[in-house]
């Protein structure tokens, strides 16, 4: 289990999801703690619920069954 973060800045509309202690993890004022999950893809649900466009930073989750960059980017229906 890791702890995730949803970065509050937006890049082209889409917002990045991190794992702690990721070296692009934005400071304390600018992220928004997901929760503990055993995957990105789980985070990367509840940060879809937090804003429309949301994808895995390639830094900290790509070795964790997500596609290489550019990360998918997850949508809400
Ligand atoms: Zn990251």
């Amino acid at each position: 289990m890791a702890s995730y973060f949803l970065d509050e800045n937006t890049k082209d509309g889409a917002r990045e999801v991190h794992a702690d202690g990721c070296c692009r993890l934005p400071d304390f004022y600018h992220r928004i703690y997901l929760g503990e999950y055993s995957s990105v893809q789980q985070a990367l649900r509840k940060a879809v619920l937090l804003h429309d466009r949301v994808y895995a930073c390639s830094d900290c989750c790509s070795e964790k069954a997500v596609p290489q960059s550019p990360g998918p980017v997850l949508q809400a229906s």
